[in-house]
């Protein structure tokens, strides 16, 4: 078990990232591999954790004073046993291979929870968005394209939105994919609603997350109605999970972004979450500007000197990580443990630090990972995928139905798989062992390729 830790390190040493995310999955399937030796006698994890496929690609664009910027593009193509690549594409300039092989390691075990024949990837550039006028992002985006267009494809990968990529980015991407495949297919999901989208695509994730806690805290007699919670991001994920709150009673006190939080006592209503809906995805501003609409709020800034982050030292029941990776650390979890807090559901990829989550179990809040409590998102992109296949277009109500559904089966699954090693109520093993032994369990059928 350790060696294969060994082996990723000494090849790729600076992938702190993937290394993480690595091990906690072989540390949750140990029990597996232990009673079925056969995995270890087909060294499936020495090629589980090895990609498919990476391609890294020059990104050259203008900006609009002419000046030519070089930006790198990366498809990540980890594991395609049980479907075609579905990535989420990331645009961030902290984006480099580490990140972006945790993102595609994680995807693989997400997809599969999902039941859906989906394999794993991730895409993306460590183009920084912010600033950028919107003929700046039309250009970036559709060079990126020009390259990632050899790579994807509605049977091959179909990418996503993620950090920096959401409905604008996906429109200049999908029309430079059509105008360089010259076909209208289903190569990405999250499309706009009039050219092949699907209804509850760009609330899936969030809504999901929150299907996803109501179920754990329903295990302890308990709903969300009338719990504070803390939610961090502003993002795609945090804004719906936002909403979904709402709608089912919880009052939300905090949201973020890179610059810091607010904090609102009174809780963000439905009208104070559509005024940051308009300042995040149409202005573009910053969530500290929700202060000025809002004086009862606090904001506080962002402080890299502090080794703990504020926003989750305020009392609350349920706590929803879902901005970016590794924001709780373990003062962090230590923090939410002195205040009482009973969930912390991710609806980010893996914003817990290992240490984080060890704390989380060993003090028995009900802890959900990001590949279990965020997979609403890629469900829907499947079922996006499954509408365009169709060409057709379903209800709201039926892809919300179908979302619930899927968020159900995923915890049962997470539960059952807990249960049957002897983890019971760990729903980070029974979401590891259920998508690890659905993936490997193909990759066997496949042979050695
Ligand atoms: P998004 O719309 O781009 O929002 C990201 C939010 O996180 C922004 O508020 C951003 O603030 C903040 N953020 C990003 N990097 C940060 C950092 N280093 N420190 C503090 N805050 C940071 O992205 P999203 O789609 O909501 O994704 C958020 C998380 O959910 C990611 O982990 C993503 O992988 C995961 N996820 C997304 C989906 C999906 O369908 N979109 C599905 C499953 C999981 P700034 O604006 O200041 O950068």
């Amino acid at each position: 078990m350790a060696d294969i830790l060994e082996i990723i390190k000494s090849r790729d040493p600076n992938e702190i990232e993937f290394c993480q995310a690595v091990k906690e999955v072989i540390d949750s399937v140990k029990p597996v591999l232990d009673q079925n030796p056969h995995y270890r006698q087909s060294a499936i994890l020495e090629r589980i954790v090895e990609p498919e496929r990476i391609v890294t690609f020059r990104v050259p664009w203008l900006d609009d004073q002419g000046n030519v910027i070089v930006n790198r593009g990366f498809c990540v193509e980890m594991n395609s046993s049980i479907g075609p690549y579905k990535s989420g594409l990331r645009f961030h300039p902290s984006v480099n291979q580490s990140i972006l092989k945790f993102l595609a390691f994680e995807q693989v075990f997400k997809n599969a929870l999902t039941t859906l024949p989906l394999g794993g990837g991730a895409g993306g550039s460590d183009f920084d968005p912010k600033g950028k006028s919107d003929d700046e992002m039309m250009r970036f985006c559709q060079n990126f394209m020009r390259e990632l267009y050899h790579h994807i494809g509605a049977n091959t990968d179909i990418p996503t939105g993620d950090i920096g990529v959401g409905a604008r980015e996906i429109g200049y991407l999908f029309g430079m994919y059509k105008k360089l495949s010259n076909e209208f297919t289903g190569a990405l999901t999250g499309k706009g609603l009039n050219w092949g989208g699907s209804l509850i695509r760009p609330q899936a994730a969030g809504y999901g997350c929150v299907y996803f806690a109501a179920e754990m805290l329903a295990t302890r007699n308990l709903s969300l109605d009338g719990q504070v919670c803390l939610v961090s991001g502003s993002g795609n994920v945090a804004q719906h999970t936002t909403e979904k709150l709402i709608e089912l009673g919880a009052k939300v006190a905090t949201l973020s972004d890179s610059s810091g939080y607010i904090f609102d006592p009174e809780g963000i209503d439905q009208t104070k979450l559509a005024h940051i809906k308009r300042l995040k995805n149409v202005r573009r501003g910053r969530i500290e500007e929700y202060r000025v609409t809002y004086p009862g709020a606090s904001y506080t800034a962002a402080d890299p000197t502090l080794d703990y982050n504020p926003l989750w030292c305020h009392r609350a029941a349920c706590v929803f990580p879902c901005a970016t990776q590794n924001e709780i650390n373990e003062k962090d979890a230590y923090n939410l443990i002195n205040n009482n807090v009973k969930l912390v559901c991710e609806g980010a990829n893996m914003p817990c630090t290992s240490e984080a989550i060890d704390i989380l179990l060993d003090k028995r809040l009900l802890y959900a990972p990001g590949k279990a409590a965020n997979a609403g998102g890629v469900a829907v992109s499947g079922l996006e995928m499954v509408q365009n296949s169709m060409r057709l277009n379903w209800l709201g109500e039926e892809v919300d139905n179908r979302l619930k559904i899927i968020m159900n089966g995923i915890h049962k699954t997470c539960l059952d798989a807990a249960e049957a090693y002897e983890t019971p109520g760990n729903y980070l093993n029974g979401a590891n062992i259920s998508g690890f032994v659905k993936v490997v369990d193909a990759m066997l059928d496949q042979g050695v390729v």
